[in-house]
């Protein structure tokens, strides 16, 4: 694989940072990769760990001489970050996020930037439930999507250079819409995160089903729940905050379908439930067919999971 980026800035080291730069060394894809982390600890990690080639003290001295920006903070972190890098950015870079709101983002830093300098939102359709600068492993997004969000008239050597680092990344880019991507994700992610919180806080409520026994039992679909629930409460508040209306149109859709199967099982119409259940079941096996999750009895995760 050939060197995109001579200099790479990554501001945020945790999870997905952390992947962008093991990727990134694996392909050989950045010359320098210079990092900064608000959280004191995480970049004392960082530097213990070797993480990137150099620390800087400030986001602002981080960014001085890059050619690629790769903002990595929680969403309601973002502008905050572009505020204080807009005016320390080299002209003619390029800036990119990875946040999982897209709307909210591109308002928030859009305003701080230069002209010229170009903004290339993205979000890599890959995570793990874990965070800071040790969570990150270099085949996170090995065959995941990565969506790149151009705005019109997006300069396209450096639309170009930004698809080939994900590429390079394992990644396969598609390019979305922002109103759109913040729909599919508020279907596809948003929503049941939300939902699995309050499946966990009801089990937790309920006090008749004790620790040992998930644990014990958790071959059943609660251990999925579980293991979602415990994704970072910062990024996942930001993410609720910042992607409000999405979210709440497809809850609304969510509370109807609950009533429709609650109705069901009250009246005792199994057809209705055996037909939604085999509708279900084909989107499940769609999802294996794409190569976007295994059918493993523990959907393979143990295989990704840093440090096993
Ligand atoms: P993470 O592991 O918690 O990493 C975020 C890092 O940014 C933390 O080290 C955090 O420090 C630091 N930070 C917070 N505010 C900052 C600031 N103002 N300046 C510099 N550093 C700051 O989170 P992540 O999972 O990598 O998520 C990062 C971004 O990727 C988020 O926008 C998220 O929406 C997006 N994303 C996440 C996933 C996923 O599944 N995790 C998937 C796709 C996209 P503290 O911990 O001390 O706050």
């Amino acid at each position: 694989m050939t060197q995109v980026y001579d200099r790479v800035a990554v501001i945020g080291l945790g999870l997905i940072a952390s992947s962008m730069i093991h990727a990134m060394r694996r392909a050989g894809l950045a010359g320098t990769i210079t990092g900064y982390d608000l959280s004191e600890s995480h970049r004392r990690m960082a530097e213990e760990d070797g993480l990137c080639d150099r620390m800087a003290a400030s986001a602002a001295e981080a960014v001085k001489d890059a050619d690629l920006v790769a903002l990595c903070v929680p969403v309601g972190a973002m502008g905050d970050v572009a505020a204080e890098i807009g005016p320390h950015l080299r002209p003619g870079a390029t800036v990119t996020d990875v946040g999982s709101v897209k709307r909210s983002v591109i308002d928030a830093v859009a305003p701080h930037l230069p002209p010229d300098v170009t903004f290339i939102p993205g979000h890599p359709m890959a995570g793990t439930e874990y965070s800071g600068p040790r969570a990150g492993f270099a085949e996170l997004f090995d065959g995941r999507w990565c969506l790149l969000l151009p705005p019109e008239g997006c300069d396209p050597e450096a639309l170009g250079k930004l698809r080939a680092l994900w590429t390079g990344m394992g990644a396969t880019v598609e390019e979305m819409e922002p109103d759109h991507h913040d729909l599919v994700c508020a279907v596809i992610s948003h929503a049941p995160h939300l939902i699995a919180y309050t499946m966990v806080g009801v089990a937790d409520d309920l006090r008749r089903v004790t620790d040992q026994e998930v644990i014990k039992f958790s071959a059943a679909g609660f251990r999925d729940f579980t293991r979602i629930a415990a994704s970072d409460p910062t990024m996942w508040r930001d993410v609720f905050l910042n992607n409000k209306d999405a979210t709440l149109e497809i809850l609304g859709r969510f509370t109807e379908e609950l009533f429709a199967l609650q109705r069901a099982i009250r009246t005792g119409d199994g057809d209705m439930l055996f037909d939604y259940f085999t509708r279900t079941r084909a989107i499940r096996k769609g999802i294996i067919e794409a190569g976007q999750d295994t059918d493993a009895p523990d959907f393979g995760r143990g295989k990704r999971q840093p440090g096993e």
